[in-house]
This record gives structure tokens, C-alpha cells and sequence, in this order.
């Protein structure tokens, strides 16, 4: 057992629309995999996020239903928090870019790096639309990527290389809105000054061994082409810029990304806030013995290996012009970037627009919120991009989850409950006994060093691998023959009711609903994985209310370890833990699917 203090930093969900299986697969569910193992493990995780509320594509659908930015991203915000929520995501606080703490906080980023020299004022060509006039969202501008050559790069970034691209850099660039060639006119900017960090980006990433090689490769070679760049946006919709001159003005404010990735720390700083203690927050983001993973999409790798880092290396003076911490002091980087592939669904990339899409409101409608967090950990794009389809989620739903976990779950515990009507007494263990709870005991040392890792995709293989042997070692002792020595009878089910005790520990990150179910059937009370909860609460600045995702993970039993079970507690006749799916939902989602109906 150890105490370390981890903070688990979530990718932010964009407030455009609700969000989908694809989004969650890559930041959602292996983020709360991890943050549950580790507080099982006994550390302390403070795990945040929120929505996401600026930039242009949310000023976009607001003029197309001609309410306010604001509206839309109180729409979403209130949709992607019951969503988030439904699927057990334990966040300790899951909030929004829009609050006034998280605006002052970023404004304090930004002044700390104007006081060291890491931002500077540079006049840039910004583009307009000639028909309007007005400032054309660089989202909205599309043409041919000039480092890669894909003719799909939006104005902000290449979604096919991943690089960040400036709308002026674009070859033959148009308006997604109406299809006419923007024109560039003058505009004045504050710039990032990234060349200042590559020295420093490269030192921190050269001691960054543990990472997954695809993104430690992607992130040094990011070093190679570092250039400045633009911290402020013309737009009319974010944060706005903290200076004489410029706080006023209606046409600037800090670029989304910018503001986006200080949300990590604006989130801690609320926590600790509402928790009482305003200063809580610094024993993750100060102490040098804590450590920060952050979770996301592989498209967003750019922002937390290089722009966040040079963001808090240049707050905290440690870039090559030097300079002094700001006055929250120095604050730690990422110890590492947890980055996964892409989840496609059928042979096709997720598109909201163009229907290709499964939201995770439809998906919990109709499907068990664990099935998907199973199939998400044991088939989902950790290390490569991988393909959701309805057949391969309804198989490994029937062959794993329901006849390999809940069968062992189900006919164990219906036995003893028929023959005893509680845990068992025990009579001596044979060795075959003492070989399964070895096994299961002893998996909580393999599957938590794969977890530590964040090789999750081993480490439930490992839990199931250990739930096969369970369920041998039951075929194998066969106690529905022992009707005539009960004794033994009475040892191989304590046994077996041991080894789905140690089996529910090790699959509790990944299952934390039948976790908590499985608990109850043994007999436990009280609450084994505490479920994540909304709370109606009102801005700490501004008094606006908005709904919050946080839980009290601490008051759980879960841990990382054998559990001893006690003869003697009483049993009931279970419900089955999972639900088996039919046939026929293969053909109707395919369906629903080809139709584009949600
Ligand atoms: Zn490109």
C-alpha cells in the first residue's frame, strides 16, 4: 500500500453535441480504469475534467439556431454530464470552461509567461470573409495541408498529421460556410514563444521512458518543428485577454486550446475550493513526488506533450529566457501522456455529421454502461485503431461477461445458497484449493503492475484469464456431485466463493456496477465501488448554477488485495449479474445504423 498523490487529468469533452462511444473509448473509460486502481491501491487520485465551452464551431451552432454561445454550451454541458455519470466515470470534479474561476485562472497563466517573455506581440494575416466582412472561424476554413498534402486540414489543425496549421498556411483555403475564398487582412496577436521550450520540452520527454512508444515518438518529433504560436483568436466567444488595451475589446480572445488544457489546473483549484481547504489543490501540482497522467484521443497529444507543457514551463521561468514561478509557484508537468488510438465503428471513422455515430446516451438507453466499459478495455484502440462493430460487442458481452464472469458468479453462489444459505464452512483445503486462491490472489500483483502502467488491455485479459481457471477449477471439482460428502462439498464452493471475491476485486476498475453487485451477493453490505453523483451547484464567483459530476470515492471498501470471505454470512439465490443479448440486436443496430436514426 502506498499514498502517493495522483492526479488523473481528463481531456476535456467539446460542448458542441453530445458526445459518442468513440470519444469516450479514447479518454472516458481508460481514465476511470486507472483512477479506480489506484485508489483501490490506497493512493490519492484527484481526477478532473469538465467541458469544454469556447472557440468557434460553438459561436457557429449558436448563429445557426440564433441563440447565445452560451446557450449551447449549457445545453451540452447538462447532456454530457448525465452522460459521463451513466457511465460511471468517478471524476472528484468534473466542471466547465465557462465558470469565472477558471477564467482567472487562465489569465493568470497567461500573464505569468507575458512576465517571463514567453508570449510577445506579433502583427498576423487573420482571415475574413469578403461577403460579410466578419472574422471567418478557423475551424470553418478548409483546404490542402502544406506539410502533409491531405485536402481536408482545417484552418486550425490537420486532422491527418496531426499538425497545428494557421489559416494563412493553408493551400487553396475555403469557407466551409459558404464556399468563397477567405480574404487575409491585418490583425494583432500575442504568440506563444515555443522555440523558447525545445531545449526544455526535450530534456523533460528524454526522461519520459514509460510512455507508449507511438506517443513519445509523436512528441519528440513534434520538437523538430517548433514554431510560435498564436495564444490569442479572433473571435468574440472565450477568455478574455488580461491587459490595458485589450481586455475590453469584443474581436480578441485566448485561443480555446490555450485556455482548454489550463483547465486541468482551474478544475484542481475548484476542487479544492468547495472542499474547504482553497489550497488542497498544490499537493498535486507542487509536491515532487506526485505524479499527473493525463488521458485522451491520439489528435490531442499535440496539446499536452508540447503546448500545455511549454505553457507551465514558461509560468514557472524554466525556458531559455529563464524567469521567476507566477504567484501560484512552479507547478509540475505531465509525468505522462496516456494517449489512445482511434475507435471506428463498423470499418468507418465516427462522424456526427455525416451520421456515423453511436452516442453514448443511446448506447446506455439500451446497454449495460459495463458491457461497454468491457469491450472498451479488452477490444478498444489502445495501441492501434481499432473497429467497434455490433457482432464482435454482442460476443464478447455472451461469451465472456455473461458465460465466463456471470456464470461463475451465478452458479457458485446459487449452490451454496441452496445447500448451506451462506458462505461455507470449510473443512482441510486440498492442494487444487490452495492452487486456485494462489491464482487469484496472487493476480492482484500482476494485474496492478499492468494497471500502474496502464496496459489495460493485459491486465483484464490477465483478470479474465484468472476467471477461466476459476471456472475450470469448478467444472473440474464438479460439487453438484458431492451430494453424498457434503464436507467436501462445503470446501470446494468456499473456495470457489473465495476465488469470485478476489475475481471481483481485480475486475472492479473495469466493472464497477457489477462490482458493486457482486459484493452484494456475497453477502456484503454497504458500499463496495462508490458510483459517481450530479450536484446542482452555483458558480463560487458568479453565483450561475451548473449541474457538477463528483462522488465520495473514499468512503468505498474496494481495495487492491485478497479480501478474506466469512463462513457463515448469509446467501441469497442471485440475479444474474449480466444480460445476455439476442441475435437479433446485431441487425437492429445495423439497421438504426444505415438509416442514420440515433
Ligand atoms: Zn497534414
Amino acid at each position: 500500500m502506498s499514498d502517493r498523490h495522483i492526479l488523473t487529468a481528463v481531456a476535456w469533452p467539446y460542448a458542441n453535441g453530445p458526445r459518442h462511444i468513440g470519444h469516450v473509448s479514447g479518454f472516458g473509460v481508460p481514465s476511470d480504469v486507472f483512477s479506480r486502481y489506484q485508489r483501490m491501491a490506497g493512493n490519492k487520485v484527484l481526477m478532473v475534467s469538465g467541458t469544454d465551452e469556447h472557440g468557434t464551431p460553438i459561436t457557429v451552432a449558436a448563429d445557426a439556431e440564433g441563440v447565445s454561445p452560451q446557450e449551447i454550451a449549457d445545453r451540452n454541458n447538462r447532456i454530457i454530464v448525465g452522460d459521463l455519470t451513466g457511465l460511471g466515470l468517478s471524476y472528484d470534479l468534473f466542471t466547465r470552461t465557462t465558470t469565472a474561476n477558471h477564467a482567472a485562472v487562465s489569465q493568470e497563466i497567461f500573464l505569468g509567461l507575458l512576465k517571463n517573455g514567453y508570449v510577445f506581440p506579433q502583427t498576423t494575416l487573420g482571415a475574413i470573409s469578403p461577403s460579410t466582412g466578419r472574422t471567418l472561424p478557423d475551424r470553418y476554413i478548409e483546404g490542402t495541408c502544406p506539410i502533409c498534402g491531405y485536402d481536408g486540414a482545417r484552418g486550425d489543425q490537420c486532422d491527418n498529421c496531426g499538425n497545428q496549421l494557421d489559416p494563412v498556411d493553408l493551400v487553396n483555403p475555403v469557407s466551409k460556410i459558404n464556399g468563397e475564398t477567405p480574404k487575409f487582412v491585418e490583425s494583432e496577436h500575442w504568440f506563444l514563444d515555443l522555440p523558447a521550450f525545445a531545449k526544455a520540452l526535450g530534456d523533460w520527454l528524454g526522461t519520459r521512458r514509460s510512455w507508449r512508444p507511438n506517443v513519445l515518438n509523436f512528441s519528440v518529433n513534434l520538437l523538430e518543428d517548433l514554431k510560435p504560436r498564436s495564444y490569442t483568436r479572433d473571435i468574440d466567444w472565450g477568455i478574455r485577454i488580461p491587459l490595458p488595451d485589450w481586455q475590453d475589446r469584443d474581436d480578441k480572445r485566448i485561443y480555446v486550446w490555450f485556455d482548454a488544457v489550463v483547465g486541468y489546473l482551474s478544475a484542481s483549484i475548484e476542487w479544492a475550493r468547495r472542499s474547504g481547504d482553497p489550497e488542497a489543490w498544490r499537493q498535486w501540482w507542487q509536491s515532487p513526488d506526485a505524479d499527473a497522467y493525463y488521458f485522451m484521443g491520439k489528435d490531442n497529444i499535440v496539446f499536452h506533450a508540447e503546448i500545455w507543457p511549454a505553457q507551465l514551463l514558461g509560468y514557472n521561468g524554466a525556458g531559455d529566457k529563464g524567469g521567476t514561478p507566477g504567484s501560484y509557484g512552479a507547478l509540475n508537468l505531465p509525468t505522462e501522456v496516456v494517449s489512445s488510438e482511434f475507435l471506428t465503428m463498423e470499418g468507418k471513422k465516427f462522424s456526427s455529421s455525416r451520421r456515423v455515430v453511436i452516442y453514448v446516451r443511446d448506447f446506455l438507453e439500451r446497454y449495460d454502461a459495463d458491457a461497454l466499459r468491457y469491450f472498451i478495455a479488452v477490444a478498444g484502440p489502445e495501441n492501434q485503431d481499432t473497429d467497434f462493430t455490433w457482432s464482435e460487442f454482442r460476443r464478447r458481452n455472451n461469451d465472456e461477461l455473461v458465460a465466463g464472469w456471470g456464470n461463475l458468479v451465478n452458479r457458485s453462489i446459487s449452490m451454496a445458497a441452496k445447500n448451506v444459505g451462506a458462505v461455507p464452512q470449510p473443512g482441510d483445503l486440498t492442494d487444487a484449493d490452495r492452487d486456485l486462491l494462489a491464482t487469484t490472489s496472487g493476480a492482484f500483483g500482476t494485474v496492478g503492475e499492468l494497471l500502474g502502467r496502464n496496459r489495460q488491455k493485459a491486465a483484464v485479459n490477465e483478470a479474465m484469464r484468472v476467471v477461466g481457471e476459476a471456472n475450470k477449477y469448478l467444472s473440474d471439482q464438479a460439487p453438484w456431485k458431492l451430494k453424498e460428502d457434503p464436507a467436501r462439498r462445503d470446501s470446494v464452493l468456499f473456495t470457489a466463493l473465495q476465488a469470485i471475491k478476489d475475481c471481483n476485486g481485480l475486475l472492479s476498475p473495469f466493472l464497477p456496477h457489477a462490482a458493486q453487485q457482486v459484493h452484494e451477493l456475497l453477502g456484503g453490505e454497504g458500499t463496495w465501488s462508490v458510483a459517481p453523483r450530479i450536484e446542482e451547484v452555483t458558480d463560487l464567483d458568479d453565483g450561475r448554477p451548473y449541474p457538477v459530476i463528483t462522488g465520495d470515492y473514499g468512503t468505498g471498501q474496494a481495495v487492491w488485495a485478497s479480501v478474506p470471505i466469512t463462513p457463515g454470512t448469509p446467501l441469497q439465490a442471485p440475479k444474474p449479474v449480466f444480460t445476455k443479448l439476442d441475435e437479433s440486436i446485431v441487425e437492429e443496430e445495423l439497421t438504426r445504423f444505415t438509416e442514420g436514426q440515433p
